[in-house]
């Protein structure tokens, strides 16, 4: 029997398996990751075309049924079973991910691929369709959103097969596809703190413009307190310079962080203008100023490409205006 709860659909389709395998360009000398190997029909397969696989499997009673499948065989001393949660085991070396994942852990794994080092070569993962169009989605198409531009920034990523749910025991309720995962090296500088904290706001509401949402008391409000927050920061690194006050830093750094936490909630929620209150404030226009000497005013985070995000962080950024 098979545990829904843990994502458990087996692959039966063996013509599927031999698809996804030959996309995986797989080299004779390659270390391969997978993740949730099931019952081994990937697995098999894996270990035909490469040197050497690393398994990582949550339940006890699989990795069981995968160790006795492969005993006594030529393949059991090329299998390294893990047994455990992936999003919690420290990941070894390997050349290419090739998995057939539940679909509960998408966007946590797909984080934790994206910022393993060294970098690997390419990941061949099974998703459930809509999240595999979120992957690959372009500025205009509809399902383009926060996960679409952060993915992209950090790798290149293609579709390779639909996979309907009857190649599946039990069938799952969704569509799949398989998505190629390739990190871009070198990976790029920006800091990720800041580039996510940016990117977020950005999809606040991702058909308003941007003018709209960055005139939110909330998103002013946070970003005034991290624009204050650098600037004490810095009077005080200045002072202690001479010789000052180095418990203050740490302090206002830490504070920093907390705010940055605190953020999520507050930008789910339906927000007012901070216009019509009188008075303007200097850092509005700041802000305001910046967007405009950008052309950014009227656009939409629906449409904007990552090269258009860049740009109008670093120039957020260079006025001061920080996301993290
Ligand atoms: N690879 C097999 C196949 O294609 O036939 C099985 C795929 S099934 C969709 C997902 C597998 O991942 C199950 O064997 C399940 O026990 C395992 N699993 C679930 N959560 C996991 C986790 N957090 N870490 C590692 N494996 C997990």
């Amino acid at each position: 029997t098979f545990h829904k709860s843990k994502g458990q659909h087996i692959l039966k389709n063996p013509l599927l398996v031999d698809a996804i395998v030959q996309k995986a360009g797989i080299i004779p000398t390659d270390t391969i990751l997978e993740i949730g190997p099931g019952t081994g029909n990937l697995t098999k397969k894996l270990l035909e075309a490469g040197k050497m696989v690393i398994a990582v499997e949550l339940d006890p009673r699989m990795v069981l049924e995968l160790q006795r499948r492969f005993q006594g065989t030529r393949f059991s001393s090329r299998l390294k079973v893990i047994q455990g949660d992936v999003l919690k085991t420290d990941l070894p070396y390997f050349d290419i991910c090739v998995a057939n994942i539940p679909y509960q852990i998408s966007s946590p794994l797909t984080f934790k691929l994206l910022f393993h080092q060294p970098a690997f070569r390419c990941a061949i993962i099974m998703f459930q369709r809509e999240f595999a169009m979120r992957l690959v989605a372009q500025p205009g198409d509809n399902l383009y959103c926060r996960l679409s531009v952060n993915t992209q920034f950090y790798a290149r990523v293609s579709h390779l097969l639909k996979v309907g749910k009857n190649n599946f025991r039990p069938p799952p309720k969704v569509d799949s596809s398989v998505v190629r995962i390739e990190p871009r090296k070198p990976r790029p500088e920006v800091n990720h703190k800041e580039w996510d904290g940016f990117i977020r706001i950005c999809f606040i509401r991702k058909n308003k413009t941007l003018g709209s949402i960055f005139k939110q008391k909330n998103v002013l409000s946070l970003l005034e307190k991290n624009y204050k927050t650098l600037q004490a920061l810095q009077g005080s690194q200045n002072v202690s310079l001479s010789g000052n006050d180095d418990m203050e830093i740490a302090r206002l750094g830490n504070e920093s962080m907390e705010m940055d936490d605190g953020m999520d909630d507050d930008m789910d929620m339906e927000c007012d203008e901070a216009e019509g209150e009188g008075e303007v404030s200097e850092f509005k226009n700041k802000v305001i100023s910046v967007l405009k000497e950008g052309k950014f005013e009227e656009q939409r985070a629906s449409k904007l490409s990552q090269e258009s995000f860049l740009t109008l962080l670093s120039m957020f950024n260079k006025a001061g205006i920080h996301f993290s």
